[in-house]
């Protein structure tokens, strides 16, 4: 089958990789239509996180095509959703609501293909894949289901772990495709006041469409004192860090008031947690790699009738054989984020 291959940092070719097949009873082959590019495989194309040598992605949707002997819930021809990450749904972990740590689980690689290949071996598929109900969506429903594979649930995940509810005042430090999923989130969870911080007039644009009330174009200092500004001085209850870097989680750290909660998904580069803030301001830490198999099911309903639309952070597309140029777009900061058209409906 075709399939992105990871050479090393700043080389994706697109070639042949082994058709995956069945090798467990509660294995599923998927065979892909939708994926995308996410801001991790961003961080190993610039090396600066590791990446075996092969396959990659980890984000898509598609068709089942085969399930083993011990897939009860699934059956050839469903349309599902795969977590960036596999799970059981059955261990202690994933009882209480924590299916990225799954006992059993694991990631998408050589051992399964990637999610930027024209096919998938799932693992433990029951616990795993969400069939999508209904046919015939129309391709903003689709690219929002693409969404919920990771980036959704993530900037999802920066709000919930904030404590962002009814009448919060929110800051998100990141304008990626993450930060503004937090955004979307933020609202969901009734959000009163959100400010973004972005500099970027079309993740602006994006960051108003998703439910943004103020935009700030400031970075470091000058982006803490404009958010105190808007805020009598006193900063935000929950401030979403959806970067990774230690200036974004200083910055985060700063626009937090005392007493309030950072939610943080970055994938951490170098960054320090301000323990004199937790301590003597109050303000806390929460955030991780989000359980995306929780979240999906609450979202999903949101996407098929419309409510919200995380498909958006998709500003450039292309087919598997290009997938180098999805990469490129998103380095170059010409894309938000990249969606990659693999196979049929
Ligand atoms: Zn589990």
């Amino acid at each position: 089958m075709r399939a992105a291959i990871f050479n090393g940092p700043g080389d994706i070719t697109v070639g042949e990789r082994p058709n995956p097949v069945i090798q467990d009873p509660t294995d599923a082959i998927v065979r892909v239509t939708l994926a995308c590019v996410c801001g991790s495989d961003l961080w190993y194309y610039r090396g600066e996180s590791k990446h075996e040598p092969g396959a990659i992605g980890h984000e898509f949707i598609g068709i089942v095509e085969a399930v083993g002997s011990a897939v009860t819930t699934l059956a050839e021809g469903d349309f599902v959703v795969a977590p960036f990450l596999y799970s059981d749904g059955t261990c202690e972990l994933c009882l209480a609501g924590w299916p990225a740590h799954c006992l059993s689980g694991g990631g998408w690689g050589n051992a399964t293909g990637g999610g930027q290949g024209e096919r998938v071996r799932v693992p433990l598929a029951d616990g795993t894949l969400l069939k999508v109900p209904g046919t015939g969506h129309s391709d903003d429903v689709l690219r929002s289901l693409l969404a919920l594979s990771d980036v959704m649930c993530t900037g999802y995940h920066a709000a919930v772990s904030g404590g962002v509810r009814e009448g919060s005042t929110v800051a998100v430090v990141g304008d990626g495709a993450v930060g503004l999923s937090a955004v979307l989130a933020a609202k969901r969870l009734g959000a009163e006041r959100i400010i973004a911080l972005s500099r970027n007039p079309a993740r602006q644009d994006v960051a108003r469409e998703f439910g943004a009330t103020d935009i700030i174009a400031e970075r470091g200092d000058a982006a803490v004192e404009a958010v105190k500004g808007l805020t009598s001085g006193l900063g935000v209850e929950a401030a979403l860090e959806c970067v990774g870097t230690g200036e974004s989680l200083d910055t985060a750290f700063k626009i937090a008031r005392s007493g309030g909660m950072v939610g943080a998904v970055g994938v951490p580069h170098d960054s320090v947690v301000p323990i004199e803030t937790v301590i003597f301001r109050n303000v806390g830490l929460r955030g991780g790699v989000a359980p995306a198999r929780k979240y999906i099911p609450e979202l999903l309903g949101d996407v098929l009738d419309g409510s919200i639309n995380p498909g958006l952070v998709f500003d450039f597309e292309t087919d598997l054989e290009h997938t180098p140029e999805a990469y490129a777009a998103m380095d170059e900061r010409r894309a938000i984020k990249s969606l990659i058209r693999v196979g049929a409906a």
